[in-house]
């Protein structure tokens, strides 16, 4: 795709599911891939697979969470490569499938921390770099449940609808320093993160097979959005979250 070649471009969560599919297939657009991810085995086996593929790939353990893991990373990126063109803020993990009564704080915390504070860490870190270049690319990962209201954990939902909020106004606050912020919401698709859920009886099933599609998507399908919205064919698509769910919320 359009402007992708010679692209440096952080994943985070790049250590499994869908973030790795995103570095695998920015790699193949020609993009340099750095693989951030907590679980360092993770990130060392997607940048292996990228290498393997005939890419070129760096794979760092970091805390997204953690604003002094976030700003060694990003440093460590900087001391190899000379730019960060590209970040895809996808680290995320569900919480406890509870009700707002039953939640614990502390998973509460959990998941607002890595889901949104993370979002928000991974940005702030790396937009003094885009600013310097005056361009780049922000994609943030939300997810149908930045929507609307589901069996999801309570707390998934409401960090979610915040990455949706975040990415409206990273592209508002951000757009005319020639820097681009846009969501993806996906559905339900079949990752590590849902391996419990893609079977008949899941809490989604219904919902997923009676769409339009009746089917769960696949890493690739999000991976092919990442590079086309990573692109310079995107160019005017600034600060809106897209769905790719297989019309699952369109009733
Ligand atoms: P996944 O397979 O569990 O991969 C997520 C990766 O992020 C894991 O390697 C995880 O490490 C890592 N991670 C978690 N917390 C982190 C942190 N604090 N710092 C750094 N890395 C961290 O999940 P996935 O299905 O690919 O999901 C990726 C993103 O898509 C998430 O934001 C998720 O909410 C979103 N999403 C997924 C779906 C879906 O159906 N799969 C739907 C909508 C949205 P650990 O294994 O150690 O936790």
């Amino acid at each position: 795709m359009k402007g992708l070649a010679g692209k440096v471009a952080i994943v985070t969560g790049g250590g499994s599911g869908l973030g790795r599919e995103d570095c695998i297939e920015l790699a193949r657009e020609g993009c340099t891939i750095v693989a951030v991810d907590r679980d360092k085995m993770g990130a060392a086996a997607t940048a292996r697979q990228v290498s393997d593929n005939g890419g070129t790939a760096l794979a760092i353990k970091a805390d997204v969470s953690d604003a002094t893991s976030v700003q060694a990373m990003v440093k460590q990126v900087l001391a190899v490569h000379p730019r960060i063109d590209i970040l895809v803020n996808n680290a995320g993990v569900v919480g406890e499938m509870k009700r707002v009564h039953e939640v614990s704080e502390a998973a509460w915390d959990e998941v607002m921390n890595v889901d949104l504070k993370g979002t928000f860490l991974c940005s702030k870190y790396v937009l003094p770099t885009m600013l310097n270049q005056g361009r780049g690319v922000i994609i943030n990962i939300a997810s149908v449940s930045g929507f609307l209201a589901s069996n999801a954990a309570v707390a998934y939902t409401a960090a979610k609808h915040g990455v949706v909020g975040l990415t409206k106004q990273l592209a508002y606050d951000y757009g005319h320093d020639g820097i681009r912020a846009v969501g993806i919401a996906p559905g339900v698709i079949e990752t590590p993160l849902t391996k419990d859920w893609t079977c008949a009886g899941g809490p989604f099933h219904q919902l997923t097979m009676e769409a339009p599609a009746g089917r769960y998507g696949r890493p690739i399908d999000v991976a092919r959005l990442v590079c086309f919205l990573a692109s310079d064919e995107a160019d005017f698509m600034q600060g809106h979250t897209f769905p790719i769910d297989g019309g699952s919320i369109i009733r």
